[in-house]
């Protein structure tokens, strides 16, 4: 994949030096010094009354707060990767669904962060929160795709961002709140429904992937490498690889075929409405 490593993104919230991804809340020990000192001077206790009105001391993470320079080198990739969707979406939606782009927040944390879907923790993946409009990621998940046989090279990396922003064009889109309402209304579909939004995201990242091979961006190695993490977090991957059996009835992402095929329909067309996933279960030849 051609790009060039930069700065990071003003549309980039970097929390990874917060201490336990909660910055904010706690004085630091500076502040604590501050407290001791004027607690000393003026006799009055000030630490005892912080302490008793909910403040924290911030502590150290349990992971350092400096990164490493692979580390630096996925941050900026990623930064990169989410400005180029999001440029290219201010142009694709306007013209393929009549609707205005907004953008998204990229989230850099580590461990946990808070979120607007409760607590954004490391194991859960990257992950896309409709309620703040952000997408949540703990750069150590790329460590984790590499366990499960997922290339990540520079475009699988891409592919997962670009994924996490196609729920934020369902969002736009209204997409998912209508799918809440039909989750709600049949509970027996519930992960079915799922699975279809999922694919949808992968078609909206194909879509992405498809104006970047237009300008010269990706090449069929990269589109390779795109195909191979959308093959890992299959739904058939994953339980065969946690439990060496496969239910297809619990899958809420769809099957490594199918992740990959919507991808690929994306990529091809370059069209969103081709991106039609729940209107090809009706078809029946989902
Ligand atoms: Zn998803």
């Amino acid at each position: 994949m051609d790009w060039t490593p930069g700065g990071l993104s003003r549309d980039v919230e970097d929390r990874r030096g917060s201490s336990g991804g909660f910055g904010g809340g706690g004085i630091g020990i500076v502040g604590l010094l501050f407290l001791v000192i004027i607690s000393l001077i003026t006799g009055r206790n000030y630490i005892g009354s912080y302490l008793s009105g909910g403040g924290h001391v911030a502590t150290t993470n349990s992971r350092p707060a400096t990164s490493s320079a692979a580390e630096d080198r996925s941050a900026q990739l990623v930064s990169y990767v989410l400005d180029d969707v999001q440029h290219e979406w201010e142009t694709l939606l306007p013209q393929q669904a009549n609707q205005a782009y907004r953008h998204a927040k990229l989230v850099l944390f580590r461990d946990y962060t808070r979120s607007g879907c409760g607590t954004a923790q490391s194991q859960t993946g990257p992950f896309y929160c409709p309620g703040d409009e952000k997408v949540y990621i703990d750069l150590s998940f790329w460590d984790e795709l590499r366990r499960i046989g997922g290339s990540t090279a520079d475009f699988a990396q891409a592919y997962v961002l670009a994924h996490e922003l196609g729920h934020h064009v369902q969002n736009i889109l209204g997409i998912d709140q209508h799918m809440r309402q039909l989750q709600a209304r049949n509970p027996d579909a519930k992960n079915q429904l799922s699975v279809m939004l999922e694919l949808q995201a992968d078609c909206l990242a194909g879509v992405w992937a498809h104006t970047a091979a237009q300008r010269g961006k990706i090449d069929q190695a990269d589109v390779n490498d795109g195909l191979s993490a959308a093959a890992a977090v299959g739904d058939d991957h994953l339980q065969k690889m946690s439990r060496g059996a496969v239910s297809p009835e619990s899958f809420t992402h769809g099957t490594s075929a199918q992740r990959q095929s919507w991808f690929t329909r994306g990529l091809q067309s370059g069209d969103l409405n081709q991106c039609n996933t729940f209107e090809t279960k009706a078809n029946g030849s989902f």
